[in-house]
Formats: structure tokens, sequence, C-alpha cells
């Protein structure tokens, strides 16, 4: 139904959703939280964090103040702790608060806190009786990621309207199978996501929800896969003696792992079936000599060759890197880029030469896969995926072709079992040791105060002609949001490093020109230092950065820590990661820590899972995602497990369900696949 249809949602609210993507009731529901806020015990005035938003108990000490100014009423109210420290509050227009407090009255408020001067003052602090606070803090507020002009409270109505309104369908899951994998209702899912009383109800609500993302990806997975196994190999690629010379000319030796992965791929795409093979590899272990020395054997063979990148950016390196490569080891074969941002003329002239064969290497992001491309004779699809892309994606680039052979390439270890369900029946390698020049990074956990000492360190980085990445939470200042954004954040390295620093910003909502333009000018040299947001996390490879400063880095999952330092250390110079911790809880720097104990992704993220606070869930989202909107692959790999027993259950007719209970479960399944189909045919 219409967002209208909810009640005190009129066309002006309307558009605010609309801003946020939400049109339907149904995309409002599916709008969790970003956060959960717990009312937490009141603090002493003396043990404040400045800028935070804390409850203060107090009693008012002086009769209140009316004042005006400037067309506004002001209130204002002196109130002590219980240590007799003073406190300033303050309201705007809202003249009727004057008479509510009396000396000696006893009231909990809870704002963010100011310094003017020497007065600590609050300014339009929310109000509690002592009674109230109690029964607030046994709650969990939602706390919605907004856009201007929206507010949480709009949601929150919204959500509760719509909540105690809804028709909930029947869950498609049975009852007796909710038992046996101890999942709670969807009725009850969907509303404990959004207005939980414990943090119990919560992780059950976020539980039920992953389950049902998994399941269904396991679903719309199984439909794809017809028994890959079995199709024969239609492109018998032979092994040809450019390649090895090419091997033995690189400036690097490849690993034992490199050899051993590139010798799995050789015989699968010399065999009789056709390969389906998923590569793993840390970042950096050099998973890209590998997808190059199976496109060019392909092209040597007389065939064509796809890769697919996640983002323009990183397509657009792997064509410098390819070209380069042709180049200078003079091979007769001819490369395309395909990508979204190219001109309708640009593109027309790469679908010509695509068409008619004249490319035998093509890589781009999802443009490979519109529709009208038309491949003369694909003989290879490789996805870089680093798991950005869908089964439905990688699908359909396979369908460009007739059955051609398949390679996936992911940067994200997962424990084999966990592949294999979310992988299907691809062949897993693994380059599983980095090249030898690298050393390990440094890293360090460090609070604010330690920002100067950085940046000097930064100059110093800088002028032995090394590069540095800066790393915020944020694109823009946000109201509802503290933390560092790249935009004024570069404007104040401007003052605080070297003059003549060339400092740029890069974040996901730019064009893509732009971005595009700025990591090729950091790729190049010219930028010395780039602020961004995790946008860099997806793969950019520049082995002359050399230093990685987090800021607010409590803010992320360590998952999402791990990749985005693999950034660093991809040549032979020492590399260096600085996490600051914006927060003063200690427990930050620990969780934080584990970063040094660790290189593998998977410890990473379960330890991280062990430390983490309550608004830490929704905060930013782990890496390695899928897609999915609540799941993660590390953090509910129960889940992940359970559905792919749910699964194998049902369809294996395990449990004796009535014929109503069959079509309820194919019904919902069939709904996401269909959503997945129109996927493809874009
Ligand atoms: P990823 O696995 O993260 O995709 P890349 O393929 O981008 O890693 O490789 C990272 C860097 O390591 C690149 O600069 C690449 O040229 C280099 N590299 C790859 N293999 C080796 C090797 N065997 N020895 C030294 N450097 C290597
Ligand atoms: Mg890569």
């Amino acid at each position: 139904m219409d967002i209208r249809s909810i009640k005190g949602v009129g066309s002006k609210t309307a558009e605010l959703f609309e801003k946020i993507n939400i049109r339907s009731t149904d995309d409002l529901i599916k709008y969790y939280p970003r956060n959960y806020d717990c009312y937490s015990e009141p603090v002493l005035i003396e043990n404040l964090d400045r800028q935070k938003v804390v409850a203060v108990k107090c009693i008012i000490s002086a009769t209140p103040r009316l004042i005006s100014a400037n067309n506004k009423t002001i209130v204002n109210v002196i109130a002590k702790d219980e240590h007799n420290s003073p406190l300033k509050l303050v309201w705007f227009n809202m003249p009727f608060l004057k008479n509510k407090f009396k000396i000696g009255m006893s009231f909990i408020f809870r704002g963010r806190i100011n310094y003017k001067g020497c007065d600590i003052q609050m300014e339009q602090p929310e109000i509690f009786t002592l009674a109230q606070y109690e029964i607030k803090q046994s709650e969990m507020q939602p706390v919605y990621a907004l856009t201007k002009g929206l507010t949480n409270n709009m949601v929150i109505k919204s959500m509760h309207f719509l909540l105690d309104n809804m028709d909930y369908e029947q869950d498609y899951l049975p009852d007796i199978i909710r038992a046996d994998y101890n999942l709670v209702s969807s009725k009850e899912a969907l509303n404990n996501i959004h207005f939980p009383k414990k943090m119990d109800e919560m992780y059950a609500a976020r539980k039920r929800l992953a389950f049902d993302e998994f399941i269904k990806f396991i679903y719309i997975m199984n439909h794809f896969k017809e028994d890959n196994r079995t199709i024969p190999n239609e492109y018998v690629i032979n092994e040809d003696d450019r390649i090895n010379a090419l091997i033995k000319k690189l400036p690097f030796r490849l690993t034992d792992a490199q050899i051993k992965v590139w010798n799995e791929v050789k015989s699968d795409m010399a065999g009789t079936k056709v390969m389906n093979r998923l590569i793993q590899g840390d970042v950096g272990s050099g998973k890209t000599i590998i997808a190059a020395l199976a496109l060019i054997s392909v092209a040597l063979n007389g065939y064509q060759g796809a890769l697919m990148a996640p983002t323009e950016v990183l397509a657009k390196q792997h064509y410098e890197y390819f070209v380069n490569l042709i180049e200078q080891y003079d091979l007769p074969v001819k490369i395309s880029l395909l990508t979204g941002s190219m001109t309708k003329k640009e593109k027309n002239r790469e679908y010509d030469r695509i068409e008619m064969g004249i490319s035998h290497i093509i890589i781009g992001t999802h443009a490979l896969i519109q529709g009208n491309v038309t491949y003369d004779n694909l003989a290879l699809a490789i996805t870089d995926e680093q798991h950005r892309f869908g089964v439905n994606q990688r699908e359909a680039l396979a369908e460009k072709g007739l059955s051609p052979h398949i390679m996936v390439m992911s940067a994200t270890p997962i424990p084999r079992t966990l592949a294999i369900i979310l992988y299907g029946d691809l062949d897993i390698s693994v380059i599983d040791t980095l090249p030898a020049n690298r050393l390990p990074i440094k890293n360090c956990v460090v609070d604010t105060t330690y920002r100067e000492n950085a940046y000097r360190f930064i100059d110093k980085e800088i002028s032995l002609g090394h590069q540095i990445y800066v790393i915020c939470p944020m694109v823009e200042e946000s109201d509802n949001f503290e933390a560092e954004n790249v935009i004024e954040y570069s404007e104040k390295l401007k003052k605080s490093l070297k003059k003549n620093t060339k400092i740029e910003y890069l974040h996901g909502k730019m064009k893509p020109a732009l971005k595009n333009d700025i990591m090729e000018r950091f790729a190049a040299g010219k930028i010395n230092v780039l602020v961004s947001t995790t946008v860099i996390e997806v793969g950019i490879n520049v082995p002359n950065a050399t230093v990685m400063l987090v800021e607010d880095a409590q803010r992320f999952g360590l998952a999402g820590l791990h990749q985005l330092r693999g950034r660093v250390g991809r040549g032979d110079a020492q590399s260096y990661c600085i996490f600051v911790n914006t927060s003063k809880d200690a427990k930050n720097n620990e969780r934080l820590n584990i970063l040094n104990k660790s290189n593998d992704g998977f410890f990473i993220a379960s330890e991280d899972m062990k430390l983490r606070g309550p608004g830490d869930f929704f905060g930013i989202r782990q890496s390695g995602d899928m897609g999915f909107n609540v799941a993660d692959v590390y953090t509910d790999a129960e889940e992940l497990k359970k559905a792919a027993d749910v699964m194998k259950a049902i369809t294996g007719n395990k449990y004796v369900l009535s014929e109503e209970e069959h079509i309820l479960f194919e019904i919902e399944m069939n709904k996401q696949l269909e959503k997945a189909m129109n996927h493809i045919n874009l």
C-alpha cells in the first residue's frame, strides 16, 4: 500500500519518505533501525562526556527566568546535581515551561552538553520525572537513518501505526520448523526489530530476518544452478607457451599458492567439463594476475573472456593493468572497457567490437550484462565480486555465452562449510599466502590526542614520496550522527599538514566520472592524501600508499576495517594503520586491538561480535556483505547453516507438511525469485 495510507502521512511527509526510498508500507516495514537509543543511567556533571547525549539527575535550584529576544522566548533554569554542580538548562519558544519548575523539585534532563564560557549548558533537553525515566530505561528506542525534515519521531509514529494496523500474513515458515530451529515468527520479528524491549528480543528478531534473507538466497541459487559439473566443456583451452613466457617475465615470482591455483584453473579449462571455480584470497594475495592469465589464455585460444568488477573505478583499474600487460609482452590480444558512465557513442563502438569478435577481453561493471551486449564467443566469465554481486548477476554474465567457464574471485575469507552453502557447487581454490615481499602492516589504536603526532608522521611519509589514505565514516555533516565527514575533514587537514600537500576527498555520492578522475590521479601519484569514505574498500590497488588513518574507527566493524587496511601494505615499503578511537570508551580500544592480533578475517569478525555493544550492530555495515539487508555472513553464520538445513529438510520432505504449508512456502520463495529474474532482465 502507498505510504500515504498511514495515518498522519500526507503528501509532504510522503515526499520526505521518498527521499530515503520509502514509497510503500512494505518499504517502511523493511526500514530497520540504524541503531537503538538506550536511555542510560544518569551521570554526574563532573563526569560528562562533551558532545554526547547524556541524562543528568538534578534538583531545581533557582526560579526559572523567562526572557524574550529576537522574537524568541527563552526559558532559563538553573539546576544542581547530587554533587552540587550547576547545570544551565535552556528551552526556546516553550514559555509554558516557566511554571513547570519549582525550586527543590527533582527531574532528569537528557540532551547534548555544551560549554558556554564557564557554564555547562544543555539546550532543549528532554524532561522526565524520576518515575518516567525509569520506564524509559527499560525500553530501547529505535534510531532511524533520516533525511532533512524527517524526524525520528515521525518515523516511529508511522512505524507504530503500521505495525498496529498491519494485516499479518500467515508465516510462510511452518510452526514445527520454527520450533525445531528456534526461530521467532515473522510478526514477532518485525515488531521486535523496530521496538524491542530488551536486547535479547532484538537479537531474536534479527536472527529470524537474517534467516529469511538466507533461505531466499539459497532458493534462488538452487534455481539457477543446474548441475554445473555435468556441462561438457565446449571451450577447451590449450596451454600456450606465450603464457609461460609471460609468467617468467613478470616483475615478481608467483607465490606457491598462486601457482597451485593457476594449475587448478588451467586443468579445469582444459578438462572435459566446464569450469566453475571460486577463488578465495585475502586482500593483496594477488588474485588479479590469476584472472589475467586465464583471460589471456582464453584470448590466445581464439575466444572471448569477460571480467566484471563491482565498481567503475575498479573496472578501469583492471582495464589499465591488462592493457599494460598486453603491450608489455606484445601479445595479440585486444581489450574493451564497458562501464555505465560511458557515452552512448562510446558504448556502441565497444558493442560492435565485442559482437564482431574484435575484442578478446572485455572488462567492465554490470554494463557487461545489459541487454545490448552480444558476445561473439564468450568462453570465460569472471566476477571480481568482493561479495558485491548476487548469484543472479553472476548467472546473467554466464548466460551471455553458451555455458562458458565461470570463475568468481572473492576477498572475504569464509570457512569452507559456509562457502559451500553460499557458492553452491563451485569448486573452491584458496590463495592462502601473501607475496613474500610484504612486510606486515604495523597497526596502532590511539585516541584523539595522538592526532598531531599522526599528522607529523603523515608529513614525513609524504616527504618520502609515499601516499596516504584517511578514512571517515561520513560524507557530510549530519544532524543525528556525530562523526567525522570527508568534506570538512579534508578542509581541516589542509591546515594541519605541510603546505602544498595535495589533498582530495572521495565518497560514494560523487559522480562516477569524478570518482574515476580522483582515483586515477591518486593512483598516478598526483594526490598525496585521499580522504575517503569506505568506497575505497573495494579492491583498489595503489602499492605506493603506506599509511591509513581511520577516524572514528570504533564505529566500524572489524571485518570492514580489516578489508580497509588491505589497501595499504601492497608494495614493498613498510605500511602503517592508525585507528583513531574518538569515543572515551576503553572497551573500544580492546576491540580494535584485535586487529593487531590477527590477519584472519573470520577470526577477527567472530572476536568482534563478542565485544560489541548494543548500538554497534547497524551503525556501519560489516564489509563482505552480499547485498543482504540485515544478514551478515560472519555474524549470522549460524542462521546461514540453519537456512541451508531447512531448505534441505523441506525439499527432501523431512517434515510432513500440509499442502497449504507447502504452497505458502513456495509462494514466498517464488516472490523472491521473480524479483531476482527482473533484476537480470534489466
Ligand atoms: P587482490 O588479491 O587483493 O586482488 P591484487 O591482485 O590486486 O590483489 O595484487 C596486489 C598487488 O600485489 C599488485 O600490485 C600485484 O601486482 C602484486 N602481486 C601479485 N602477485 C604478486 C607476487 N607473487 N609477488 C609480488 N607481488 C605480487
Ligand atoms: Mg582484487
